[in-house]
């Protein structure tokens, strides 16, 4: 017998265990997972497979995973007492090993197993960043097949870690991103392959809420404050979703961590919607002339689970929680004070959510001894490309005319030839 069941958040349906399942009732609402066992356990180990509240039933490769550790120096200099820190990324000194520098590894982890356990042969991700490479990265691992697809002119901030080079990039000369994601679908049609998910699949959502799992196995509790950049969402639903079992369990306290969410003016939909306490994002603030003006690519997404039963807005008003926006040049600021304060440097993204931390200590949401988390979603890269060297992106150029069987077969020699 299976440890979980998938169940949806709009009519309680029980949907069977297969890829990314869909409840055919409510399009507007999120399926999440119910593990029969209502204790959290950890096995010994560091890997994230130590934690029986993942939607898989074995582990046919090695993943770490995030670093959760008591801040003193950013603590010290915020005034804060109780302020731990998550991770996810290359700092070896702390136990850091994500070698593709963010958290969207330990998604692709969880992602690949499930994926695996379900009989999927491969899957096709349009990504130009931060997914790309954390999927590139698992398929070397795993030996799971992965195709990336991605827009030309994103090629430019793209790398890989050492060795995953060879996975198959298609790079579309004559699109945009969401000219890729269109390309991918057809190719993963094409492949007999299905559509790898986004937010909807548990198993995404599931990865995440690791984070807030090693902080519970670190601090003993749940914290009262929970800090992150959102971009998509995924992050912060699955912590929730976390959250809620930790709840349950009893052991770990009695109340939800507040949500405290962040995003980088001025492309801030669900920041504004929030504020002004609405379910519906604004089109006007969804528009994309606003995404060049941001440091942050990965928190600019267009199509957030925002609105959608048990997303963000769900998970903010279940937890009494705020979100933040945050200016460029303050992104900056707090990037550098974190490298300078805590010793590793860290993407625009965890800066925001530095500066979100900051925002709220201001402004009296948090009380200085409360337990915080902090969650840095990346950090390290700086590290890694000084320190193992990392690999260029080798695409294989296509347009968007091209043919898919053109593409199947260039993928094809490809990895004959490597
Ligand atoms: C993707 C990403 C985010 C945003 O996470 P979502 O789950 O999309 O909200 C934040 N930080 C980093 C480093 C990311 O890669
Ligand atoms: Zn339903």
């Amino acid at each position: 017998m299976s440890h979980f069941r998938i169940k949806c958040r709009g009519c309680g349906t029980v949907l069977e265990d297969t890829y990314c399942a869909f409840c055919e009732h409510c399009r507007g609402s999120l399926l999440y997972t119910e593990y029969t066992d209502r204790t959290l356990s950890i096995m010994d180990g560091k890997e994230i497979w130590r934690f029986n509240w993942l939607p898989v039933h074995g582990a046919s490769f090695s993943q770490p995973g995030p670093v959760v550790y008591r801040s003193e120096a950013l603590a010290g200099y915020l005034g804060l007492s109780n302020l731990y820190i998550a991770f996810s990324g290359y700092w070896p000194e702390r136990g850091g090993n994500l070698l593709t520098c963010t958290f969207k590894e330990l998604e692709a982890a969880v992602v690949v197993q499930n994926a695996m356990e379900n009989g999927v042969r491969g899957l096709v991700v349009a990504s130009a960043g931060n997914t790309a490479r954390a999927m590139a990265h698992l398929s070397v691992v795993s030996g799971f097949d992965v195709v990336v697809v991605v827009p030309t002119m994103c090629l430019l901030d793209m790398w890989y870690p050492k060795g995953a080079e060879g996975v198959p990039t298609v790079a579309l000369t004559d699109g945009d991103y969401s000219d890729s994601i269109d390309f991918a679908r057809r190719l993963a049609t094409h492949l007999g392959q299905p559509f790898e998910g986004g937010v909807k699949n548990i198993a995404k959502r599931d990865g995440l809420g690791v984070v807030l799992l090693e902080a519970v196995a670190v601090i003993g509790r749940l914290p009262d404050h929970y800090f992150q950049a959102v971009g998509s969402g995924t992050g912060a639903i699955g912590v929730w979703e976390m959250s809620e079992r930790l709840l349950r369990d009893g052991r770990f306290g009695r109340h939800l961590p507040v949500l405290h969410l962040s995003q980088n003016l001025p492309f801030a939909p669900m920041t504004r919607a929030y504020q002004r306490g609405e379910r519906e994002l604004r089109r006007d603030e969804l528009d994309p002339s606003l995404i060049p003006l941001i440091t942050t690519r990965v928190l600019s997404n267009r199509y957030p689970a925002y609105s959608v039963i048990g997303g963000v807005y769900d998970a903010l008003r279940a937890t009494g929680g705020r979100m933040y926006g945050v200016e460029n040049q303050e992104v900056y600021r707090w990037m550098e004070l974190f490298e300078g304060l805590e010793g590793v440097d860290i993407v625009p993204a965890s800066g925001v959510a530095v500066a979100s931390l900051e925002q709220a200590v201001r402004q009296g949401w948090v009380n200085r001894g409360e337990t915080i988390l902090l969650n840095i979603t990346g950090g390290g890269e700086g590290r890694v490309k000084r320190e193992t060297g990392v690999s260029e992106v080798r695409p294989i150029y296509v347009s968007k005319e091209t043919p898919v069987e053109e593409v199947e077969e260039a993928i094809f020699s490809l990895k004959n030839s490597s």
